[in-house]
């Protein structure tokens, strides 16, 4: 089953409490496709880069099975994100966003690919974007977006019509709550599925993530896979989505139930992990399926019990 994956290709500066690298792979689209293709391959990703976009990081995507047919290329600059993470790695702030070529980006989706792809995700980008994509995507059976305080923010109106249009919305808490307008959780997850997703998940960063469904016992709460360190959790939230998108189009779940989803925020949840590791996409981009399988038969023991 075939997959498509749109969103942003950046190059990004990430700095932590111990070190800073420039120039990196980045954007939402550079992580959750090459998370995708650990599952489904080719993964069919759409962006847009300029003339300043390093070439080895589209030929390593290409290695690893992701398609680059939907990527334009263009004479601006790349988009860029300028990020710091402080001591416990989960404060986050952005020094610097150069929007560049992503101004008057019209997402394509290839021809070939519109109706083929039985899973799209539309991962953060503008919700114009997301809208566009989606009109393209004319085989889409399960449709799944991400988005973030920013659209929240100065897009509501526009965020509210891409949930009507979407089956899966995964967002972190911070937004969820944001979105919701509540403090809680739970009834972020439920306000949220009022707007249109049958399927809500809100991520916990290292405290898991919560999967709502359609019906009222229809909650499944993930755990987080333990990591003792961890270094740039850059692109988690992307990883989690593209992971979690993978494993549906590879197991030909575009029409998943409830029991489809929980094993799929696992898959998510687990690759994830792995992008926690390295900075950039330096850990994932050498993700086998075989390692997320080690990953959650571990954490399956570290969860359950008698
Ligand atoms: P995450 O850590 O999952 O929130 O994703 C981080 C990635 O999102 C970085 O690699 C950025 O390049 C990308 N990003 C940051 N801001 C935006 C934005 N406004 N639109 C699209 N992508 C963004």
């Amino acid at each position: 089953m075939s997959i498509v994956i749109a969103g942003s290709v950046a190059i990004d500066n990430v700095k932590t409490p111990t070190e800073t690298q420039n120039g990196l792979l980045g954007g939402s689209a550079s992580y959750a496709a090459l998370a995708a293709s650990i599952f489904c391959k080719p993964a069919h990703i759409v962006g847009i880069v300029g003339h300043d976009f390093p070439k080895e990081h589209l030929d390593m995507l290409a290695a690893r099975g992701v398609s680059l047919d939907g990527i334009e290329h263009s004479p601006q600059e790349s988009f860029t994100w300028t990020g710091e993470y402080f001591n416990d790695m989960n404060t986050r702030t952005t020094h610097k966003v150069g929007i560049n070529v992503l101004e008057n980006w019209l997402p394509k989706v290839p021809e070939a690919v519109r109706s083929a792809a039985k899973v799209a995700v539309l991962a953060n980008m503008s919700p114009d974007n997301q809208l566009q994509t989606l009109e393209q995507c004319t085989g889409a059976e399960f449709i799944a977006a991400d988005t973030m305080d920013l659209w929240i923010e100065i897009a509501n109106e526009r965020l509210h019509e891409v949930l009507k249009k979407i089956d899966l919305l995964v967002i972190n808490d911070g937004e969820a709550k944001e979105f919701a307008g509540t403090t809680n959780l739970i009834t972020a997850g439920r306000r949220l599925q009022e707007k249109g997703p049958r399927y809500v998940v809100v991520k916990r960063g290292e405290h898991g993530s919560y999967l709502f469904g359609p019906g009222a016992q229809d909650f499944f709460s993930c755990s987080a896979y333990p990591l003792p360190s961890v270094f740039d959790p850059t692109g988690a939230g992307d990883s989690f989505l593209g992971g979690l998108a993978g494993w549906l189009a590879a197991n030909g779940k575009s029409k998943p139930t409830f029991d489809d989803l929980k094993t799929a925020v696992v898959h998510g949840s687990v690759t994830a992990s792995f992008t926690c590791e390295a900075f950039s996409t330096r850990r994932l981009q050498s993700v086998t399926a075989d390692d997320v399988a080690a990953r959650i038969a571990e954490l399956k023991n570290y969860t359950s019990f008698a």
